[in-house]
């Protein structure tokens, strides 16, 4: 039973660990490319696949519970159309869809940059499926730039719910994005989310590594931080006392936690017990 006990303890460290894995305090941010997707809305589904139609599964994507269908359309504009465009399950409230900007052009429509989800007085498009077509009044967007993460990850990356940050990409043709928006929540994977243009522009593929580009006082902020901990580190730190007597008022003024002094040196009965209270050792060497 009690190795049992261990083994689920193991478990649940590691998986911890794994959890933040990819955080580390430079910021590096792996970066994933959405190509044009829909979401649909269960009634659009039936319209465009028939009747009680659900949608299949493909493959998952990286957040958790979102997966790429095996449907796709058909969307059109008043200038032309695009096959073969992927749904992205499970199904939404509202119906919506995200393209690039260069798509947008071929499709003869100028639609807003939006965060996924905020579709209101967004461009009309028109999605045609094998057993109906739906014309959207609005719900095309160019989809704004974003980080995934969860609130752990937000807090050793030292950003917050709807901030927006710079990423830096050290690509072949290397560019730094700057607006891209943070989006914590607990079922969040860290990733970035860009679209095919932006893509295109940094020469980044799946798997690029991104890194957050801090404002100055968030870098000085993080350096006192770790002169902290170097501060609250035992081991590293001891002061070597030198003088012939080591009084109350001199272990007061010692910041460390450890005194060293040598045989020769007088060493109050105050002082020690200052250095009790104060939790400091007097180490004779
Ligand atoms: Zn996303």
């Amino acid at each position: 039973m009690k190795e049992k006990v261990i083994e689920d303890i193991v478990k649940e460290v590691l998986a911890k660990m794994n959890q933040t894995k990819d955080v580390t305090v430079d910021g590096s941010i792996p970066i994933a490319v959405s190509a044009r997707h829909i979401h649909l809305q269960q009634e659009h589904v039936e319209i465009l696949f028939g009747k009680d139609y659900e949608l299949t599964k493909r493959h998952d994507l990286s957040q958790l519970g979102q997966f790429a269908a095996n449907e796709t359309l058909m969307i059109a504009g008043p200038k032309g159309s695009i096959e073969r465009v992927r749904i992205l399950g499970p199904v939404r409230p509202v119906s919506q869809v995200e393209v690039s900007l260069t798509d947008a052009f071929t499709l003869g429509i100028n639609p807003p940059l939006r965060e996924s989800g905020n579709i209101v007085g967004s461009s009309a498009i028109t999605l045609i499926g094998p057993a109906g077509t739906v014309h959207l009044d609005e719900g095309l967007i160019v989809a704004q730039a974003h980080i995934h993460m969860n609130p752990q990850e937000a807090e050793m990356l030292h950003v917050s719910d709807g901030q927006f940050v710079q990423v830096e990409v050290k690509s072949e043709r290397p560019i730094t994005m700057n607006r891209v928006k943070v989006r914590v929540s607990k079922r969040y994977t860290l990733e970035m989310h860009i679209d095919t243009d932006e893509a295109n522009t940094g020469f980044i593929t799946q798997g690029t590594i991104g890194n957050i580009v801090y404002p100055e006082e968030v870098l000085l902020d993080r350096r006192q931080e770790r002169s902290l901990i170097t501060v609250s580190n035992p081991i590293e730190n001891i002061t070597v006392y030198e003088k012939k007597l080591l009084s109350k008022d001199d272990v007061e003024a010692i910041q460390e936690n450890i005194i060293q002094i040598n045989k020769r040196t007088i060493v109050t009965a105050l002082a020690y017990d200052c250095a009790r209270e104060q939790n400091k050792t007097i180490k004779i060497v």
